[in-house]
């Protein structure tokens, strides 16, 4: 079987391929703008069938009470997906405008391993707890806690990392016993949509389980937020919309998981290696052109090292140029959409209004006229409060920012409406566990260490986010607590 679809990608409902009540939608390759074929476009009837088909599975099969057979099957999809891995990495990079290098690991590789993990958890996990025998009231009961699946999870992902994030709700939610209506952002459709027909050719996922709906139109998306029929909506996007789902949600007062956006800092502190470090961070900020939520996008630096770690990162970033995401060699690829591009832009723009300085970039790069490619720009002379500094940009942007003192990075890390990542780099373990226990963050990297795996659990504090993603809090968001009580 081959992946590319000879037309259009299908969408899947109640296990079976069909094409979009709406026709269909082109997708663009962002690093040529050339059209690379089309998605289904699935309307609000498709959304309604999608759910119904979620709900009656949910209800009326042995889905949910059986982890041994989820297992299996998560394994089969890791497996078959495994099987495809060359022609899912060419789609990608062309849909996703991703960085080559990445597709080994989170863009590609590693998400699909990461199937494993959650088909262990389903079989390993502990369903249920005897707490033994107590006497409420005087009489003697036997206790027991019982975990049970959450019912019908609405799944919405954004573009920029399609199938890391679209495992890492499936997965979970699978292995828990829930079933799923998945709906990918309109930029990206075929790296669900594909996934679905592999589901349904090649596992033996039941019919209903897991849904997927693509669509350019976000509206009915967000019929996944209202809907009385789904119980919890995992949720990971932008902050703004992130607010949308949950007020829609409140409504039926489902169970929202929210992953959101962030403006993570980077601290340097006064004895770290000032050129190792600042390498890292403009290494980090141009991977996949910024387009991660985690990126740490500001760079606090000791106030009397500012002139030098500015150097530093500017050469850092000049060895990075923006390049073709096909290429093995490049980090910085394109962003998503020419929307997106102009939004990146306009923020460059808006530091020069507010009186910063391009250090290096800030403009289209010279040698390509096609593609939304936005060359790697530091930007220095700005305050922690202007607002390329407090707002996410999404492009290879860095804003440089001097500190005076770790109690003082600590201070302008946190002086954010998000929490989502961070980073350290000092050598002095007991200022570097004063800042990582200082910074209110989801998670944090000392001196280079990686912290994205499976076992890991994923999320922010703040505007960033309610819940973790990923490890054996990112599974135990699909699942409810039931209390069961017997007289002894
Ligand atoms: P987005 O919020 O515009 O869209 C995300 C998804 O929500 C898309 O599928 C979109 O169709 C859908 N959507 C739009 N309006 C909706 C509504 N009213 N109701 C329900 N669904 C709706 O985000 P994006 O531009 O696709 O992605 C970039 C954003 O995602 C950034 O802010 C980034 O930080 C964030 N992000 C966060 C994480 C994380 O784990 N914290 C990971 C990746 C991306």
């Amino acid at each position: 079987m081959t992946l590319r679809p000879e037309s259009s990608s299908e969408l899947l409902i109640d296990g079976k391929l069909v094409p979009g009540s709406g026709g269909t939608f082109d997708i663009i390759n962002p690093a040529t703008e050339e059209v690379i074929g089309q998605a289904a476009d699935g309307t609000a009837a498709d959304m309604d069938a999608a759910i119904a088909a979620a709900r009656t599975a949910f209800d009326t099969t042995t889905w949910s009470r059986d982890p041994a057979f989820r297992a299996k099957c998560l394994r089969q999809l890791r497996d078959a997906l495994q099987g495809h891995v060359d022609e899912l990495r060419e789609i990608t990079i062309a849909e996703v405008g991703a960085p080559h290098f990445l597709t080994s690991g989170p863009q590609l590789e590693g998400p699909i391993a990461d199937l494993g993990y959650f088909a262990d958890l389903a079989e390993n996990y502990q369903w249920s707890s005897d707490l033994g025998r107590a006497k409420p009231m005087g009489i003697k009961n036997d206790r027991v806690v019982q975990r049970e699946a959450a019912g019908v999870v609405g799944a919405i992902t954004p573009w920029n990392f399609p199938h890391q994030i679209n495992f890492a709700k499936i997965g979970p939610a699978l292995a828990a016993g829930c079933t799923v209506v998945l709906k990918p952002a309109p930029d990206t459709p075929w790296c669900a949509a594909l996934v679905g027909k592999v589901i349904a050719e090649e596992t033996d996922v039941p019919a209903g389980v897991i849904n997927i709906v693509t669509s350019s139109d976000h509206s009915v998306g967000a019929l996944l937020s209202t809907d009385p029929r789904v119980d919890i909506v995992s949720f990971t996007g932008s902050t703004a919309t992130g607010k949308k789902v949950m007020i829609a949600a409140a409504e039926s007062l489902k169970r929202v998981f929210l992953e959101l956006g962030g403006k993570s800092a980077f601290i340097v502190l006064d004895d770290a290696d000032l050129a190792s470090a600042c390498s890292m961070a403009g290494f980090s900020v141009v991977t996949h052109a910024g387009q991660g939520c985690a990126i740490t996008t500001r760079l606090l630096v000791p106030r009397e090292k500012y002139s030098e770690a500015i150097a530093h990162v500017r050469d850092s970033m000049a060895g990075l140029p923006a390049g073709d995401p096909t290429d093995s060699g490049t980090i910085c690829g394109p962003v998503i959409s020419a929307v997106q591009r102009d939004r990146v832009e306009s923020y460059i723009q808006l530091a020069r209004d507010e009186g910063g300085t391009i250090e290096v970039g800030g403009g289209r790069p010279a040698n390509k006229d096609k593609g939304y490619f936005i060359e790697p720009t530091l930007i220095s002379g700005v305050e922690n409060s202007a607002r390329v500094a407090q707002e996410e940009i999404f492009g290879p942007v860095l804003v440089i920012i001097p500190h005076d003192g770790d109690d003082d990075a600590i201070r302008i890390a946190n002086d954010s409406p998000y929490g989502l990542s961070g980073a350290v780099w000092g050598t002095d373990p007991d200022r570097i566990k004063k800042v990582v226990d200082g910074v209110r963050t989801g998670t944090m990297s000392i001196n280079g260490g990686i912290w994205y795996s499976a076992d890991i659990p994923f999320g922010g504090y703040k505007q960033s986010g309610i819940g973790r993603e990923m490890g054996v809090a990112g599974f135990e968001e699909y699942l409810e607590t039931k209390a069961i009580a017997t007289p002894a």
